[in-house]
């Protein structure tokens, strides 16, 4: 059931030349049960934490509680830590690579099957719109199963040399933004090489990590191989810390990558973070501009901006700017803000109501340091966590939006003249995850690409993701790669 109780009513525009007008497409969600409590998945099964802990998590859309999840305590890190190294030693390690794969085929296979139960809790959880849960968030994490299972029989032919080892236990810290792919990102590869995991999701939306976490079950993955321990940043903190984890992955934020990078200091743990971002988009005058503008809405509106490779600093250059940022205030205008389970929606809820704060407090800084702020006439609904699509023009590098990660749906626009100057510019920021450059160029795209500091550059497109591709930054924005063969160094002891 699809809930398109809609389809075939009027699309109709009002007057030629305005906005379509789009009755509502809301997505059902009888296909999600949510259970009122759940527990911390460990060697295979739910159960409470030691001390009975829980907190609730809500829908960001409206507010309302979806459940209480279990607070993972030192106790339940223990006890998780102990789980996966025992499955470590006595099963998944011995296991032959082809044994392996058949497991993460299943995972995959499931998640397609309920692909549309994974897409509908994500918006539940998350805010984002179900058209990208549902095409992007659900499609890639099991695309990432399926693309690791290939590996996990051919580690031998990975170019790490002959015999390649496992870590052991992979501690993995994830954030809120994807939360499902960014389990499958981490997951995938560890159980791939070899590993078992303790998976920590972000406190805001546990929901998927725990249906995953079912979903091992049904795939009759062995006890202890893979363990969902909820809570907040404590409960991180604990299983970096501890001292049987083999291998720390982390993705969040650049304040806590510096914690975790303290804690394992000296002791021997292998680390990959992958932080923050404030990714230049460099748009050229000979560039295709009806693609460009989608390229920068894409880049920057796309998840609401909760992006780490967003494209938040648009880099236009000077001849093209009055052009481009007409169109683009024109095209924002056609975007749809609201619920997150309509099939139209463009943008949802902002995560919580501490990113909205963030958002809030940094967008007024903009203002303040004299840039010229605008949004288009956008209606935000009563209750939940909402920020209209906005657009920071007369920017200078100096300013706060310029240089600081906004995570939201803010664009700062800078110009500049040439080619030298946009690789100054784009370069000019502590970050260095990913860029854009849109020219119809291909020298000048090979030149730009070499240039810029980042880890990931698109070129004529923006926030393309595959399994095979790796993913990772410079500096600021953390060290090791995910994703493609790259990945799997990250879990192996070569
Ligand atoms: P964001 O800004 O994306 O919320 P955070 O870095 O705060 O990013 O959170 C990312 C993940 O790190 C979450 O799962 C969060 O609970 C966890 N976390 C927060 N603080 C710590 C900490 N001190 N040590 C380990 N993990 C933490």
């Amino acid at each position: 059931m699809d809930g398109d109780g809609a389809r075939g009513s009027a699309l109709a525009t009002t007057a030629p030349g305005l906005a379509w007008e789009y009755a509502p497409a809301p997505e059902s969600r009888d296909v999600v049960s949510i259970a009122p409590e759940y527990g911390l998945f460990i060697d295979g099964e739910f159960g409470p934490a030691a001390d009975g802990g829980t907190f609730a998590t809500i829908n960001p859309a409206t507010e309302e509680p979806l459940a209480r999840v279990a607070q993972a305590g030192p106790a339940d890190v223990g006890r998780a830590v102990a789980a996966a190294r025992r499955a470590y030693e006595t099963t998944w390690r011995p296991m032959p690579g082809a044994e392996r794969a058949k497991y993460l085929y299943r995972i995959a296979r499931v998640l397609q099957e309920r692909a549309r139960e994974f897409a509908v809790l994500e918006s539940l959880d998350n805010g984002k719109p179900i058209k990208e849960s549902r095409d992007t968030d659900i499609p890639l994490a099991a695309a990432h199963f399926f693309y690791y299972a290939g590996w996990a029989d051919k580690l031998e032919h990975a170019g790490f040399g002959p015999g390649p080892r496992p870590l052991g236990v992979a501690g993995q810290i994830i954030p809120w933004n994807f939360p499902l792919l960014m389990a499958a990102w981490k997951l995938a590869p560890a159980l791939a090489a070899g590993n078992t995991c303790v998976l920590k999701p972000a406190e805001t939306t546990p929901l998927t990590a725990l249906l995953l976490a079912e979903v091992c079950q049904q795939a009759g993955l062995p006890p202890g191989v893979v363990n969902v321990l909820t809570g907040a940043g404590g409960t991180g903190a604990a299983l970096a810390g501890h001292q049987g984890v083999d291998k720390i992955a982390f993705t969040g934020s650049t304040e806590v990558g510096k914690q975790i990078a303290a804690t394992v200091a000296g002791t021997g743990k292998k680390v990959t973070l992958e932080l923050g971002g404030k990714a230049a988009n460099i748009i050229f005058d000979d560039a295709p501009v009806e693609a460009a503008v989608e390229g920068i809405v894409n880049g920057i509106f796309f998840n609401q901006g909760h992006v780490c490779c967003a494209g938040s600093r648009l880099l236009v250059q000077e001849s093209a700017a009055q052009e481009v940022t007409d169109r683009l205030r024109r095209r924002l205008g056609t975007l749809r803000l609201g619920d997150p389970l309509d099939k139209n929606t463009d943008i949802g809820a902002i995560n919580s109501r501490a990113q909205l704060d963030k958002i809030t407090e940094l967008s007024a800084a903009g203002q303040a340091e004299g840039a010229d702020r605008w949004s288009p006439p956008c209606e935000l609904p009563g209750r939940g966590f909402w920020f209209a699509p906005t657009i920071f023009t007369g920017v200078a590098q100096s300013h706060r939006i310029a240089r600081e990660e906004i995570f939201g749906p803010v664009l700062s626009v800078l110009t500049f003249r040439t080619p030298d100057e946009a690789v100054a510019k784009a370069n000019n920021t502590p970050y260095g995850l990913s860029a854009g450059v849109w020219t119809e160029k291909g020298s000048r795209i090979l030149w730009l690409a070499s240039k810029l500091r980042a880890g990931v550059v698109w070129a004529n497109t923006y926030n393309r993701f595959d399994p095979a591709s790796p993913f990772g930054g410079y500096t600021e924005s953390g060290y090791g790669r995910e994703g493609g063969r790259h990945g799997l160094a990250a879990y192996l002891d070569a």
